[in-house]
């Protein structure tokens, strides 16, 4: 229980069937919502953790199955729908009330049955599974009630009535003629919905892996990029490498009047061996590499570009 709809400490309260079918037969007159938020208690058919306050994360097993029908469906339709187990109906503030109009809503809102099914369930469900296990419901048997609130710390009002004259129903539903049984049970759903989290968990897991692994991939391909640049660049710079290269490629290092360059490599356009570049190229000299053969040939390329052609690797 809780004192009223501003409060959040709960106030145990052990209850049975029996009691809460008796409880729920009584309203209470309230002539307006605001005197109803600060006067009339609220109940929630859950276990809280000991010693917390008011918050679904605070729950532990939901005991009950509450229902509230606010669309006009009629009492006899909602107690056929539930009528298999036991449960216990009534109506609730805005039953038959209709509402003034308002900007909102300018027609207003014309009288129409307004009602609260309430099914003690045969085992209690974990709070952590509860909204799912409504999602179900509501989806299912329960389609008609208001789907708003879903979480297990929603608290109901006690019965209230806006006046004296105002109409009132409720009816205990005994389909074995106890109230002993049978009781609404939600194993299966319970269970469902559990599986249905570690599913969903676990696609979301394989999604931040997947995520993962492209990311990694890029990482390689950059870095691939990096190495790629590093290795022109020195191509492009670095007379020892320049040299090297060409040594890999079968040509010859000589030393000429302009410093030391390659001569003897194969061409890959013409095939004859006359390809030659320098390893010095400071000072804006030629980075490239050129076949000797101007004329005829005319091949002119990068570094990489030959290397490749020799089938290296770099
Ligand atoms: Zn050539």
């Amino acid at each position: 229980m809780f004192r009223r709809l501003s409060a959040t400490e709960p106030m145990g309260r052990d209850v049975t069937v029996e009691a809460i079918a008796a409880r729920l037969g009584r309203a209470a007159v309230c002539p307006s919502r605001q005197e109803r938020e600060r006067t009339v208690p609220l109940w929630s058919p859950v276990r809280y953790r000991e010693g917390t306050t008011r918050a679904s994360r605070n729950v532990e097993e939901v005991h009950w199955l509450v229902l509230d029908y606010d669309d006009g469906t009629p009492a006899a339709v909602a107690r056929e729908r539930w009528s298999g187990w036991v449960h216990i109906g009534h109506t609730s503030y805005s039953h038959m009330q209709g509402r003034p109009p308002t900007k909102r809503c300018p027609d207003g809102r014309p009288p129409a049955p307004a009602l609260r099914v309430v099914l003690p369930l045969r085992e209690p469900v974990p709070a952590d599974v509860w909204s799912e296990v409504m999602r179900g419901i509501l989806g299912g048997l329960g389609r008609d009630a208001d789907s708003k609130c879903i979480d297990p710390a929603r608290m109901f009002y006690v019965p209230v009535i806006a006046s004296e004259g105002a109409p009132f129903e409720h009816w205990v539903h005994t389909p074995a003629g106890g109230l002993d049984g049978p009781w609404l049970c939600l194993a299966d759903e319970a269970a469902a919905a559990r599986q249905a989290i570690i599913d969903r968990d676990r696609e979301r897991e394989e999604r931040r892996e997947e995520a993962r692994r492209r990311s990694r991939e890029r990482d390689q391909v950059a870095t691939r990029t990096d190495r790629d640049r590093e290795v022109r660049r020195r191509l492009l710079e670095d007379p020892a490498a320049r040299l090297a290269l060409g040594e890999a490629m079968g040509g010859n290092v000589v030393e000429r009047t302009g410093g030391r360059m390659v001569i003897g490599v194969l061409c890959p356009h013409c095939s004859r061996p006359d390809v030659f570049w320098f390893g010095d190229v400071g000072g804006g000299g030629l980075r490239r590499a050129r076949c000797n053969h101007r004329n005829s040939c005319g091949w002119e390329g990068h570094l990489w570009q030959l290397a490749a052609d020799h089938g290296i690797t770099l």
